[in-house]
């Protein structure tokens, strides 16, 4: 999954255990950190447009971390 705020990409399992995912009506989002979910959480709509853009051009297209 695409971490929006610093464009990493994170394993939606593995950061779930850590408690740095996010869940919202339309979809999981995962985060690299504490800092990067509060950013999010402040101003979601900010940057939901990303992820649905990095998930329309195919996530396999971007190396995984
Ligand atoms: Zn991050």
């Amino acid at each position: 999954m695409l971490d929006p705020v610093c464009d990493m990409i994170v394993d939606v399992a593995e950061q779930r255990e850590k408690g740095l995912t996010l869940e919202r009506p339309e979809r999981e989002y995962a985060f690299c950190g504490a800092g990067c979910l509060g950013t999010f959480a402040r101003d979601p709509k900010r940057y939901i447009p990303k992820v649905e853009r990095w998930l329309a051009t195919g996530e396999s297209a971007k190396p995984r971390m």
